[in-house]
């Protein structure tokens, strides 16, 4: 196998930067030039049929079918011109990907391009070739896609692409989009109630996301010679280049012309497509990158970002490139993340999250404040199951990512704030008093955008006028935490309203109501705050004192799904249901089982077909030379050593994987999906996988570099 890794050593240098075609100086000329939503159907829509779909959208009622069929008809209209034949439903099943089943507007029978509004609206994909968590065989076995007009429809690899979510004949929920659009509308419920407190107009609050998406990126010859980049994402084996990360060079630093060249394509079609990609530059690791669009309404900005890493994904072929959005692709170097900023924003056009100068203001910005840290103290290990996976395992808790610990960090200054208010409780306010300044409220400051008071080493922290939930994976569908964080803030605003106004009709002042409530929010969600250092053994140890949850693995993480607290919150909000929700958990849990599987197969091949017939050719070699230096009478000791060091290397990889292979048999066999889950983990990736690593990246160092296999870190990771 070394000639394939010579062989794509030499690809790589055949290679040029592939020319970009910018359509235009001005981005506005192109932008969502692709995008079928709100803006250009008020271009390609009879004004009353545009108020109905607004309307719609707004309210999320059910459009009717002659609106349905304008809206349809239209868009027809818009797409044949651009030589659009096809059509599609896009939506997000469980397996992690998007799905498409493509169907021409050609009719045949009339020899007319034809698009009914009944095909815009349901479609019925073959459900059964999806995940469903054994919904399917309790229920339905059908399901269908039904468009979600909140979702701009847009063109995309020559097909016009409908978003849409994915339900069983019997209702159940069997993609990620689903339960996102009910928590959306949970939190705007909840959300408007609580802004009611303190402004009469605010009618509608809306959640708002922006993701900052990191990846890598690799050469495409060099990516397709690494059977465990291919078959798992990333590499089970590599020792770390003599050049890794230690000297910090590629943060901020320029980007390579090839990768400049291939994000500015991908930048174009992902403006062309309305996703308003705005700032690029380089990460922490070598060929480490990241992208981050302006934020959007969160449900378009979920289906933006999953759109965004297809449009990565294909337009990196054209530049001989490969993305890479596993969470840890490296041993030994950064991970990938996907930080999900977050806020709310009223109808009014107030951010709830942005303190401002006003003290009346700054009462409700605390307000949504404490309530979600009260939320993510009540609900943080719902939020570690909805980002857990496999390949997040990796990076969770590493000492470069974000730790499996969930706290969340607010900040000195947001701290003292609260400190202040704590104890403020005994003041009383008495009539003509500036509340505010007794309670210590009058004064936060109204920009709380200190760099210097960033925390990079929290999972969840406050960054001045929106939440930054950091430990999401770079993989992961965003709409799975995105529900759980907008579900829990939900939940937490309802129970405050209810609080309050029980003290309200008990007749106390409405704000002091709010402020009472507040300050025993902020007592009882104290241990959730931690403003140090995350990454250190220090945190581990304190946070145990506090005995907030240390989850380290997805089939442990994943129990939350179905506790309880979290079956009970998902109830009350109607956004799932129990059988749902243990659907859900046997999915993911399936899911991980097959990616330890795949990386564990991935190993066992790689090491016995490549590693150890290298590794022994190369010792056969050193045999032969330590018996012609005897022959000679020269001292051949230090020959000997290394074929005894070769020796016990090969002798761990073999056992290991046989061994690992045998343990893979009896847990394969194992009929509960948590308990094999768990054996997964525990028996198979704990016990193997850094074992026989080991010797494997210890062999890379002495087989000669001729006659090794894998196209080495270094190659991977700094040629281009
Ligand atoms: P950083 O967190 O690295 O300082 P930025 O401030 O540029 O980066 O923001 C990162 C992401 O957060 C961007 O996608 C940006 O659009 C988004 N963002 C900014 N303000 C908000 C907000 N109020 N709500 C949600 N996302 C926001
Ligand atoms: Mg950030």
């Amino acid at each position: 196998m070394a000639h394939l890794r010579f062989k794509a050593l030499e690809e790589i240098q055949k290679r040029d930067t592939v020319n970009v075609n910018i359509p235009s100086d001005k981005i506005s000329d192109y932008f969502a030039q692709h995008s079928f939503g709100l803006p250009q159907m008020r271009e390609n829509l009879a004004p009353e049929t545009y108020k109905n779909v607004e309307y719609a959208i707004k309210h999320g009622k059910k459009i009717d079918e002659a609106t349905a069929d304008a809206v349809a008809s239209a868009v027809k209209n818009w797409a044949i011109p651009k030589g659009i034949t096809h059509y599609t439903h896009w939506f997000q099943p469980l397996t992690g990907a998007t799905a498409e089943k493509h169907d021409t507007f050609f009719d045949a029978s009339s020899s007319l391009e034809k698009f009914k509004g009944s095909a815009l609206v349901q479609q019925e994909p073959d459900a059964s070739s999806f995940p469903s968590g054994g919904i399917r065989s309790t229920f339905e076995a059908r399901g269908y896609t039904a468009w979600d007009p909140s979702s701009p429809i847009f063109i995309w690899n020559d097909t016009l692409c409908i978003p849409t979510i994915f339900v069983s004949y019997t209702g159940e929920a069997l993609d990620y989009k689903a339960p996102l659009l009910k928590a959306i509308e949970a939190v705007d419920k909840a959300a408007t109630y609580v802004c009611k407190y303190f402004d009469r107009n605010v009618t509608r609050v809306s959640a708002s996301l922006g993701c900052e998406q990191e990846y890598f990126v690799v050469d495409r010859a060099l990516f397709s010679s690494r059977p465990d980049l291919v078959m798992a994402g990333r590499t089970v084996f590599g020792h770390n280049p003599a050049r890794g990360q230690q000297l910090d060079d590629h943060y901020f630093g320029s980007i390579p012309p090839r990768i400049y060249n291939y994000i500015k394509d991908f930048e174009v079609e992902a403006l062309k497509l309305g996703i308003p990609v705005s700032t690029r530059h380089n990460e922490v690791a070598p060929s480490q990158f990241e992208v981050a669009p302006l934020f959007e309404d969160l449900n378009k900005a979920t289906d933006h970002n999953q759109l965004l890493m297809d449009v990565m994904q294909k337009v990196a072929e054209r530049h001989h490139l490969k993305v890479l959005f596993h969470e840890k692709p490296f041993a030994g170097l950064n991970g990938s993340g996907k930080h999900n900023n977050w806020s709310l924003i009223t109808n009014t056009g107030v951010n709830l999250f942005a303190p401002s100068s006003s003290a009346r203001e700054n009462l409700q910005f605390l307000t949504f404040f404490v309530n979600t840290m009260k939320a993510v103290h009540e609900h943080a290990e719902l939020l570690r199951a909805s980002i857990a996976s496999a390949g997040n395992d990796y990076r969770l808790g590493a000492n470069e990512a974000p730790p499996a610990i969930i706290s969340i960090f607010i900040g000195q200054q947001l701290s003292s704030v609260l400190n202040e208010f704590e104890k403020s409780g005994n003041v009383k306010v008495e009539k003509g008093d500036n509340m505010y300044m007794k309670l210590g409220i009058d004064k936060i400051p109204e920009i709380i955008l200190d760099n210097t008071d960033r925390n990079r080493t929290s999972p969840f922290a406050f960054t001045g006028n929106k939440f930054e939930f950091r430990a999401v994976g770079s993989d992961t569908n965003v709409a799975n935490p995105m529900t759980a964080l907008n579900l829990i803030v939900a939940d937490q605003l309802r129970k405050f309203a209810k609080e309050v106004d029980k003290l309200i009709d008990g007749g106390m002042d409405k704000r002091i109501a709010i402020v009472e409530i507040l300050r025993k929010y902020v007592k009882e969600s104290k241990k959730i705050r931690f403003e140090g250092d995350g990454y250190s053994e220090e945190w581990v140890k304190e946070a145990s004192k506090r005995k907030l949850a240390n989850i380290k693995d997805t089939p442990r993480a994943l129990e939350a799904y179905t506790s309880k607290r979290t079956k009970k919150l998902f109830a009350d909000h109607k956004v799932l249901s129990e059988v749902e929700l243990e659907a859900r958990k046997e999915t993911m849990l399936e899911n991980y089982i097959m990616k330890v599987q795949i990386e564990s197969r991935v190993m066992g091949d790689l090491a016995l077909n490549h590693i150890i017939p290298t590794a022994i050719a190369y010792q056969s070699k050193l045999i032969s030379n330590a018996n012609g230096l005897k022959g000679l009478g020269i001292d051949n000791a230090s020959t000997i050593k290394n074929i005894k060091k070769i020796s016990e290397h090969i002798d761990t990889v073999r056992e290991g994987v046989l061994e690992m292979t045998e343990e893979r048999k009896r847990v394969n066999k194992i009929e509960d999906t948590a308990a094999k889950a768990a054996a997964y983990c525990d028996d198979i990736k704990e016990k193997y996988f850094e074992k026989i690593r080991r010797s494997v990246d210890k062999l890379e160092l002495y087989v000669d570099d001729e006659d090794w296999p894998l196209i080495k870190y270094r190659e991977l990771l700094f040629l281009r």
